[in-house]
């Protein structure tokens, strides 16, 4: 009983150590092991060397379905199901792993290793508990046939994703300053 406590326990402190070194915040990894707060953040100040930031996950829906986010989105989340649903890794582990092959594709210069990824990992945690909780869905691009984050219940018939339609930020722009030119 003890032996197995002690597994279980060694089995969570390297889950939790994998995801600080992702920059996953507390309260991730308060949901995803059962190690106390005062414990997860001892270990989160001898990885980071700095105490765990305080306040709210970024917890926006909408987030995900701006431009840019929503292509990152969509890359991750399609690594993420693949590893879910087809190799060993479930869960936790399929977001870690799904993470760290997000970062190799997502940070491909070198010189931008620096560079805070788009999507951070407490972000793509929130996306895979948006799709669990029904509130998230993936779409099907007419035009590239990729699978792209989408509300839940939107209609698929006729979708276009945002690599295939970016927004038209210029045009928009020159309309915006010629109708203030105007007015
Ligand atoms: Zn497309």
């Amino acid at each position: 009983m003890l032996a197995k406590s002690v597994a279980k326990d060694a089995e969570e402190i390297l889950l939790a150590t994998d995801m600080i070194e992702l920059g996953a915040r507390l309260q991730v990894l308060q949901a995803e092991t059962s190690l106390s707060y005062d414990r997860l953040a001892r270990l989160y100040r001898e990885i980071r060397g700095c105490s765990p930031p305080k306040g709210m996950l970024p917890f926006s829906v909408d987030w995900f379905m701006t431009w840019l986010p929503n292509i990152h989105s969509s890359l991750f989340y399609g690594v993420y199901k693949f590893l879910d649903t087809h190799t060993p890794a479930k869960k936790a582990h399929a977001l870690i792993e799904a993470y760290r092959l997000y970062l190799e594709q997502a940070i491909t210069d070198p010189r931008n290793a620096s560079d805070d990824p788009v999507l951070s990992f407490t972000r793509a945690w929130m996306l895979v508990r948006f799709f669990d909780s029904g509130m998230l869905q993936q779409s099907r691009c007419v035009s590239c046939a990729g699978e792209f984050v989408a509300h839940a219940h939107d209609p698929q018939h006729g979708f276009t994703c945002a690599i295939c339609r970016p927004p038209p930020r210029a045009g928009k722009t020159r309309a915006r300053q010629a109708a203030a030119c105007v007015s």
